[in-house]
């Protein structure tokens, strides 16, 4: 597999950068540059938005049927590349091949497959007294993505979006932009019309900010930190374009005194390290009744004792490296944070046993996390557990509540009326009860400070339409 690529496609072909300098890509696992990907300019960003505004008209008057059966073809041909897929996010992210074959390829399949049939039906319309309410798409879209889930990020904004009739210019993280340009292959043999999906790499605060600011951008939508979409919501306000957000979390894992303890945690801690913990919606604050709360420190860290750190491509690893040596750092300085603001060690921690090559960090678990402390907080961005307990179900929620964020979330109760009670009360974008399977098709976004706006199934299409009165 040749990862190495060096143009932009625009307009429907790859076409050089317009600058020489270039972006190194590492395999976080073994350190080494793997490849570099061209660093985009304003110009490049210039050239994507003409090319997307010149297609807009065209794929937003496409039948939606037309629309639709391209959305089929590119299902089809990221389909037959699905093993280069998980092996490229495997060398770029450095997630375990298991999983980055099961989620990193096999979600963007499932959510792509999903909006093909959704794309098949034209938006509803409305007869409002006199007025017909129409739905038409929002036009040209930048979309920023992060590097955790490098093709399901850009998936989820592209599928929905093109569905909508709009096009698109992509920015892909440049921790993780090679499997964009799979991507664009399966594009390009998939036959979408020049200039509807557009691709530029480079950095965020050069290429992300031009494109933000672009006055041909209708709408930005960005996923990744909640600082970054604040800038980005800054740059698109001063031309009041439309923002979607998908940012940050710190989720809580609600397990109730009649909870089936043993599942809860084993389930609670594989979410929590899910991807080596660099997920959004990870359930990194454990809420656990006292009654049970020793228990549950117990089989946690039984739990985490089972996640091999290693070599990616190894069937046995269970926990692949962080994406780079700065969030290693971050994740150290969290974990180290946490014990001196009064956490207990209960597994892992700063100086369990690591492989010496690649960018890892134990599974580590710590108990009697303060609420209020920054472990309990900030998004880590890491396979660390803080474990709180509570008292009962009010002291629960209102632990839970006491986030800037609001992503996701989780209650386990042998009663599922009483956790859904609970989670009705969470303020937080989605709950799973009791280990509830996650849902391609039900909204995903946050509340607070976790973002703006929903992504998947009809609430994901609606988010690149806008509506029209016509009064007769
Ligand atoms: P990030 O915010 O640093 O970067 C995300 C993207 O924005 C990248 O493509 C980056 O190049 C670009 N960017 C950076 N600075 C920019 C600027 N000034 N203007 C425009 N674009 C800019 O985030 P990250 O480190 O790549 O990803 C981790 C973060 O993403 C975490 O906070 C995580 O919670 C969040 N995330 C959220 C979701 C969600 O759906 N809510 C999903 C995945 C990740």
């Amino acid at each position: 597999m040749d990862l190495a690529r060096t143009d932009f496609h625009l307009d429907g072909r790859w076409v050089a950068a317009s600058c020489p300098e270039t972006l190194p890509v590492r395999n976080p696992a073994t350190e080494e540059i793997i490849a570099t990907v061209p660093a985009g300019t304003a110009d490049d960003v210039d050239r994507a938005v003409s090319a997307a505004r010149a297609a807009f008209d065209g794929w937003a008057a496409a039948a939606p049927a037309d629309r639709a059966a391209g959305l089929g073809r590119l299902h089809d041909a990221l389909t037959a590349r699905a093993d280069d897929i998980a092996r490229t996010i495997a060398c770029e992210l450095g997630t375990p091949l298991k999983m980055a074959t099961q989620v990193q390829a096999g979600l963007p399949l499932a959510v792509l497959r999903s909006y093909v049939e959704l794309a098949a039906r034209p938006p509803a319309e409305q007869t409002v007294g006199h007025s017909l309410v129409v739905r038409e798409p929002v036009g040209v879209v930048g979309a920023i993505t992060p590097w955790n889930y490098p093709l399901h990020q850009v998936v989820a904004k592209l599928a929905p979006a093109l569905a909508a009739g709009c096009t698109v210019v992509l920015k892909p993280s440049e921790l993780t932009p090679l499997v964009a340009y799979l991507l664009f292959d399966a594009i390009d043999e998939a036959g979408l019309p020049p200039g509807v999906v557009n691709l530029v790499t480079g950095t965020g605060p050069v290429v992300g900010e031009a494109i933000a600011a672009h006055p041909d951008v209708d709408m930005v939508s960005f996923t990744g930190s909640t600082a970054v979409g604040r800038r980005i919501s800054h740059l698109a306000a001063d031309r009041i374009a439309r923002v979607a957000l998908e940012l940050g979390g710190k989720s809580a894992n609600v397990i109730l005194d009649d909870a089936d303890l043993a599942t809860a945690v084993k389930v609670g801690v594989g979410n929590a390290f899910l991807n080596s913990g660099q997920a959004c919606t990870a359930w990194t604050r454990m809420l656990v009744h006292r009654s049970r709360y020793d228990e549950a420190l117990a089989l946690a860290a039984r739990a985490a004792e089972g996640y091999r750190l290693g070599d990616p491509f190894d069937p046995a690893t269970r926990l692949g490296p962080l994406v780079s040596a700065a969030q290693r750092q971050r994740v150290r300085d969290h974990i180290e944070r946490g014990l001196a603001d009064g956490g207990r060690l209960v597994f892992g921690g700063p100086d369990a046993p690591v492989p010496e090559r690649g960018f890892f960090v134990a599974p580590t678990v710590i108990a009697d996390v303060d609420p209020d402390s920054a472990l309990a907080q900030e998004e880590v961005f890491g396979p660390v557990l803080a474990v709180i307990p509570v008292d009962d179900d009010e002291h629960a929620v209102a632990v839970a509540n006491n986030s800037r964020y609001g992503l996701a979330g989780a209650v386990w109760s042998g009663d599922e009326e009483r956790a859904v009670r609970v989670a009705r009360r969470m303020r937080t974008g989605a709950v799973d009860v009791n280990g509830a399977p996650f849902n391609p098709l039900a909204p995903f976004g946050g509340y607070k400070q976790s973002g703006l706006g929903r992504e998947l199934g009809s609430h994901g299409l609606d988010e690149f339409l806008q509506t029209k009165a016509i009064q007769r």
